[in-house]
């Protein structure tokens, strides 16, 4: 196998999957090959969930790499970007010998997989400059090299730190790492930052993957869709290992209209309102005295260091506002990330932190 293939476990490249009654390419105008009913459930309105769906549905396939500037076949569509780190972990690394690196402190799921999959994490911390943490590409591109490691995973922007990494950063990692590694870029925030996506970078550099999301920006989280992005050879082996029918018809047909060229527009306008409150709450924040600091962000959040974090926390509570204790991340032991919502969210949340200094 060439190119990035050779990154892909041993004992799983020969491996054909699961040949579901769906991914054989037959006609006929009576289905009876996948012990379905002949009838509709009466809560199923057009009777589209009678059946099985398509493993990756063309048309949603087809709008994503659209929307993402790719080819339908160099995207796998699965359970949000959760599966597509799942796949990954289990498609590259061998348990108990292959290693994946992350930058604490970081979005939890690549150590969950690791652990799951029986991989070893090698950790490389973010660097906290106080205008924001960054990834340090030299000691990830060494310890990679040293450790073995199949997959690097980059968050940019980063949750919860807020930062990007420049994808020259980025582009010289993959060189460095060509025919060793698969640098992953967990793209699930670039709806709301400047700068173009790493997808810019898969023509030239074939262990470069990308992985977004209709979670955050589409607001869709519950349909549960997410992509991972990249070379043909790669989709076409994360797909032998994924569930036969990962993409339920109504989480498509939602999906499918929810990237509505009237729907994306609207996804626009409020990316935009994200953005400004952003940057409203950013300054606001850092005038409230209990504030240590706050990072500035790309992503639709901010994270925020307290004098009394504790404090903060529950202050915010008892005015109804749950945000996400970082304590326990490291680096983070005073720390609160907070969603940007709606304007008179970020209201509550401004006077309840305001309300806390008085009362202090
Ligand atoms: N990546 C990052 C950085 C995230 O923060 C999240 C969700 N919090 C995900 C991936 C997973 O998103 P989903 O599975 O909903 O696509």
């Amino acid at each position: 196998m060439s190119g990035v293939g050779s990154l892909v476990r041993p004992d799983l490249r020969g491996f054909a999957g699961y040949k579901s009654a769906r991914s054989e390419s037959v006609r006929g105008d009576v289905w009876l090959n996948a012990n379905e009913s002949a009838w509709a459930n009466p809560a199923d309105g057009e009777g589209r969930s009678r059946r099985y769906p398509e493993p990756q549905p063309p048309a949603l396939r087809a709008r994503l790499a659209q929307l993402y500037g790719v080819v339908p076949e160099q995207l796998l569509v699965g359970r949000g970007s959760d599966e597509a780190i799942d796949l990954l972990v289990r498609a590259l690394c061998v348990p108990g010998q292959d290693a994946i690196v992350v930058t604490p402190p970081v979005f939890g799921m690549y150590v969950v997989c690791a652990r799951l999959q029986g991989a070893r994490i090698v950790e490389i911390p973010l660097v906290d400059h106080e205008a924001g943490f960054a990834a340090d590409l030299d000691a990830i591109r060494d310890a990679a090299l040293a450790q073995g490691a199949k997959l690097v995973f980059l968050c940019s922007p980063s949750n919860p730190a807020g930062s990007v990494i420049p994808l020259e950063g980025v582009a010289a990692l993959a060189r460095a790492l060509d025919g060793r590694a698969l640098v992953v870029v967990d793209e699930a925030y670039a709806e709301f930052a400047d700068g173009a996506s790493a997808t810019t970078l898969l023509d030239t550099h074939a262990n470069v993957a990308v992985l977004r999301t209709l979670s955050k920006a589409h607001a869709l989280a519950a349909a549960r869709i997410g992509v991972v992005i990249g070379g043909a050879e790669l989709i076409a082996v994360l797909q032998r290992c994924q569930a036969p029918y990962p993409v339920p018809t109504p989480c498509a047909d939602l999906a499918l209209e929810g990237l509505s060229d009237a729907a994306i527009a609207q996804t626009r306008e409020r990316v935009a309102v994200v953005r400004r409150e952003r940057e409203r709450l950013l300054y606001a924040l850092a005038r409230i005295p209990g504030v240590r600091h706050v990072y500035p962000s790309q992503g639709n959040y901010l994270l925020a260091r307290f004098s009394d974090a504790e404090g903060a926390f529950r202050a915010l509570l008892a005015a109804g506002v749950v945000v996400r204790d970082q304590r326990a991340a490291p680096q983070l032991g005073d720390a609160l990330r907070i969603t940007i919502g709606s304007p008179e969210q970020n209201d509550r949340v401004l006077s309840a932190l305001n309300m806390q200094e008085v009362a202090a």
